[in-house]
C-alpha cells in the first residue's frame, strides 16, 4: 500500500479565486493511500518545495500528487524536489487544476468539484506507480543547421565560436538567404532630428563578411545545393542523411572565373535571384558574392542535358571542372543538436487579381523593388518602369497585401516587417529621385522597434512621403500605360483615384514551403500558419517541443534582421548548452511488449514515429509450452513514450511504463466514481 501526500497549490489567486483549495486538500485525505494533505500559496516556491520535502521525510511518503498548474510548467520542479527528499521522481503526479480547471471555469462550486475529480484521478494513478530509473545516452558534439540565411549563418557562427563543429545545409547554390537579395536595410542608428539621410546599411556589405567568416571557419562545414533527406535518432544522437545535389561542376577544380556562364548559349532561364525579372544562363552562380563561388548547371535548361549537344561550358573551362556525369550524393552524419533556420518566402499573388500584378509589369512586389534598386539587379539599380524603361513620376505603395486578412486568400497575421521596409523604400526613392511622388496606402503603421517610429516619421516629415490611411480596392491598367489606383482615405472619408506609373505591393511573408517536410522529418510541430512552434511561447521561444531541435529566424515567425540575429544567437546558446553535456538522462516512460501477448503482427512497428520497434525471435514459455516466437522489441533509447504503439496494438501487448493501461483505467474509474 502506498503512503501518498497531496499538495494543493493556490497559485496566488490563479487557482484559489476559483477553486476551494482547502476543500480539495480535506477531501484528498479520504482517498485510498492518502496519509497527508495540505494546501499552500505557492507550492513551486522555495517554501512550498520545503513543505513537500518535509512531508516526504516525516510521513515516509511513497508517492505524491501536486494539484497545481500544467505539468509542462512545473513537473520537473516537483520531481527534483521529491528526489532531493529521497523519493523516486517518477512517484510524483500532477493534477492540473489551473489550466484545466480554474482558468477555464467561473463557478467556484463547479470548479472545486472538478478539481477534486482531477485530484482523485492523480491519486488513483500514483497508487499504481512504480519507481523508474532514467537511463543515459551519449551526446554527439556536433550541430546541424538547416538553412543558410542570416539566421542559419549566425547560429552556426555562434556554435562554432564556442568550439563545436557545425554543418550548414542550404538548399540553394549559395548561402545568404533573402538578406542577400535586399539592397539597403533598416534599422538605422541615428535618431530623429538629424537632418541627414539615414544610414541604411547596404545589405551585401554587412552580410558578405558573415558569409565569408562562416565559410572560412575551421569548425563550420557548408553543404550548399543540398537538402536533408532523412532524420532518425533522438536528442543528443541524431543520424541525418544529406543529399548533395549534383552541381555538374567539380567544387574542388572550379576557380570561379565565370567563363562558362558567359559562353553558355542557353540564356533564357528566369533568374530566381532577381525574382524572375530578367534571365540567366543554364550554368549560373546566383549572385556575384555567392558562397561558394562555384556555378551550378540547371539541368532543365542545359542544352547538353536536353539534347546531348553543346558542351560549350566544358570546352571553355580551363580548370576542367565541368562534370556532366556527376550524381546526387548521400552523406550520412551524426549530430547532437539540430537548428532549423529555413526562413520564408513572399506569398503568391494569384488570388489578388484586383492589384493587377499579373496584368502589368509595373505592378511589382517589394522584394522585386529591392532587386530593381540594386546595382546588380535587372535595371542595374535605376528606378524605371519594367514595361518601357521610363522613369516613373508617381509611385504608389500598398501595404498589408495578404497580411492581416480575415478571408482565406491571405494570412491572418501581421508580417511585421512591411511597414518598416515600405518607409525605407519610400525614403530611398525620395532621396535619390526627389521629383518622384510617393504615396503609401496603409491600414495601420506598426513601428514598435527601437528608433522605428522616428524612422517612419522621418519618411513623412523630412521626405514628404504621402501616407493615406485606407485600403486600395483596385489597380486598373490604363491604355496610356499608367495605372489607375482606386482607394479610400478613411481619415478624410473620401474615395481616391490616383494615376501612378508604378505600384509596389508589400506582400505578406509565409514560412518556406519546405517547412512541413522538415517538421515531419524532425517530428517538430508547426502552427496553423506553418510557422514552427516553440516549446513555450514565453519561456522557451527558441526550442521546439521536440528535444534537441531548436528554432532560428523567420521559420518560427515574422521578424526583421536584428530580431533574427538575436534569436539565432539564442538558439545557438541552447544548442551549445546541450552539446556541452557528455550524457543525457533518457525518459524511462518507454513502451514494452508483453511477449506472451505479442503476435508479431508489425502493427506497432508501422505506427512508431521514432523507428523504435524491431522484431526478434524469442523463446517464450506460454503456460508451460516453450516455443520460439517473433515478438516486438522496443529500443528504449529511441522510444519517446508517445504511446502510439500501445493504442495500435490489436492484442494489447504494448504498454507504457509510467502510463500503463491499468493506470489509465484507474484514472478513468476515479473520474467516473
Ligand atoms: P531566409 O533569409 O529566408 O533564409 C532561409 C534560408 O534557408 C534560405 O537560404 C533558404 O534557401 C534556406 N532553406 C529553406 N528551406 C530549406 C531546406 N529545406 N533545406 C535547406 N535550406 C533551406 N529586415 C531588416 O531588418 N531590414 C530590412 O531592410 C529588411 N528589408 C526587407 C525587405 C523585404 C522586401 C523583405 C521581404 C524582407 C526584408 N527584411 C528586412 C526581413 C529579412 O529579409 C529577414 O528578417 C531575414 O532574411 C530572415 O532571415 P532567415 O535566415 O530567417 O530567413
Ligand atoms: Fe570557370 Fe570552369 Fe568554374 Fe565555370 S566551371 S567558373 S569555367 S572554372
Ligand atoms: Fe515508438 Fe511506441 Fe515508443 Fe511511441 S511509445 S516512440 S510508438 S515505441
Amino acid at each position: 500500500m502506498q503512503r501518498i501526500g497531496v499538495f494543493v497549490c493556490h497559485c496566488g489567486s490563479n487557482i484559489a479565486a476559483t477553486v476551494d483549495v482547502s476543500k480539495v486538500a480535506e477531501l484528498a485525505l479520504m482517498e485510498p493511500g492518502v496519509v497527508h494533505a495540505e494546501d499552500y500559496q505557492y507550492m513551486c516556491s522555495e517554501a512550498g518545495q520545503a513543505k513537500i520535502a518535509a512531508a516526504i521525510q516525516e510521513k515516509n511518503l511513497t508517492g505524491i500528487v501536486v494539484c497545481s498548474c500544467s505539468p509542462r510548467m512545473h513537473e520537473a520542479t516537483f520531481r527534483k524536489a521529491a528526489e532531493r527528499a529521497g523519493l523516486n521522481p517518477y512517484m510524483v503526479e500532477i493534477a492540473n487544476i489551473r489550466e484545466h480547471c480554474s482558468w477555464i471555469h467561473k463557478d467556484i462550486e463547479e470548479a472545486t468539484k472538478k478539481a477534486v475529480i482531477l485530484m482523485r484521478a492523480a491519486v488513483a494513478k500514483v497508487n499504481l506507480n512504480t519507481p523508474l530509473q532514467a537511463g543515459e545516452s551519449r551526446v554527439t558534439k556536433r550541430a546541424l543547421v538547416i538553412g543558410g540565411g542570416i539566421a542559419g549563418i549566425q547560429t552556426a557562427l555562434d556554435i562554432a565560436d564556442a568550439g563545436y563543429e557545425v554543418d550548414i545545409v542550404e538548399k540553394t547554390p549559395s548561402i545568404g538567404g533573402r538578406m542577400s537579395q535586399l539592397d539597403k536595410t533598416f534599422p538605422t542608428l541615428d535618431c530623429l532630428g538629424i537632418k541627414t539621410f539615414p544610414t541604411l546599411d547596404c545589405s551585401a556589405c554587412i552580410l558578405t563578411p558573415k558569409m565569408v567568416e562562416a565559410a572560412a571557419h575551421e569548425k563550420i562545414n557548408i553543404y550548399t545545393y543540398s537538402e536533408v533527406d532523412k532524420v532518425s535518432g533522438f536528442v543528443g544522437d541524431f543520424t541525418v542523411d544529406i543529399r548533395k545535389k549534383a552541381r555538374s561542376v567539380d567544387m574542388d577544380k572550379c576557380t570561379g572565373c565565370g567563363v562558362c556562364q558567359e559562353k553558355c548559349p542557353s540564356k533564357k532561364s528566369l533568374n530566381e535571384f532577381n525574382r524572375g525579372l530578367n534571365n540567366r544562363s543554364a550554368i549560373y552562380t546566383p549572385f556575384a558574392q555567392a558562397i561558394p563561388n562555384v556555378p551550378v548547371i540547371d539541368r532543365d535548361a542545359c542544352i547538353k542535358f536536353k539534347t546531348g549537344k553543346c558542351g560549350i561550358c566544358s570546352k571553355v573551362c580551363q580548370a576542367g571542372a565541368i562534370d556532366y556525369e556527376q550524381k546526387d550524393e548521400i552523406i550520412t552524419e551524426k549530430y547532437g543538436a539540430i537548428v532549423v533556420a529555413t526562413g520564408f518566402d513572399t506569398i503568391k499573388l494569384d488570388k489578388y487579381d484586383e492589384y493587377a500584378y499579373n496584368q502589368s509589369k509595373d505592378v511589382i512586389t517589394s522584394l522585386e523593388l529591392e532587386r530593381v534598386m540594386n546595382a546588380a539587379g535587372p535595371t542595374h539599380g535605376h528606378l524605371e518602369r519594367l514595361s518601357d524603361g521610363k522613369a516613373p513620376k508617381e509611385i504608389v505603395f500598398i501595404q498589408c497585401v495578404g497580411s492581416r486578412c480575415s478571408d482565406d486568400r491571405g494570412k491572418p497575421y501581421c508580417s511585421k516587417i512591411c511597414c518598416m521596409y515600405t518607409a525605407k523604400h519610400a525614403m530611398l526613392i525620395r532621396d535619390k529621385y526627389p521629383d518622384v511622388n510617393v504615396t503609401v496606402f496603409y491600414i495601420d503603421v506598426r513601428t514598435p522597434g527601437k528608433n522605428f517610429d522616428e524612422f517612419y516619421r522621418r519618411a513623412v516629415e523630412q521626405y514628404g512621403v504621402n501616407y493615406i490611411k485606407g485600403q486600395v480596392g483596385k489597380v486598373i491598367p490604363q491604355p496610356n500605360g499608367k495605372l489607375l489606383v482606386q482607394g479610400a482615405d478613411l481619415l478624410d472619408n473620401k474615395q481616391i483615384l490616383k494615376e501612378a506609373d508604378m505600384v509596389v505591393l508589400a506582400t505578406a511573408i509565409e514560412p518556406n514551403p519546405d517547412v512541413r517536410k522538415i517538421a515531419t522529418m524532425l517530428t517538430a510541430s508547426i502552427d496553423t500558419n506553418n510557422f514552427l512552434t516553440e516549446a513555450h511561447a514565453k519561456l522557451r521561444p527558441v526550442e521546439s517541443p521536440t528535444a534537441g531541435i531548436f528554432l532560428s529566424g523567420v521559420c518560427q515567425g515574422p521578424k526583421d534582421i536584428p530580431e533574427t540575429v538575436a534569436q539565432a544567437g539564442a538558439a545557438a546558446v541552447k544548442a551549445i548548452g546541450l552539446l556541452a553535456k557528455d550524457k543525457l538522462l533518457t525518459n524511462p516512460c518507454t513502451a514494452q511488449a508483453d511477449v506472451l501477448l505479442c503476435n508479431g503482427c508489425s502493427t506497432c512497428e508501422n505506427v512508431c514515429p521514432y523507428g523504435a520497434i524491431t522484431y526478434e525471435d524469442k523463446e517464450v514459455n506460454d503456460h508451460g509450452i516453450r516455443e520460439t516466437r517473433r515478438v516486438a522489441v522496443v529500443n528504449n533509447a529511441l522510444c519517446q513514450g508517445c504511446g502510439a504503439c500501445t493504442v495500435a496494438c490489436p492484442s494489447g501487448a504494448m504498454d507504457l511504463q509510467g502510463f500503463s493501461n491499468r493506470q489509465i483505467i484507474a484514472e478513468v474509474d476515479a473520474i467516473c466514481r
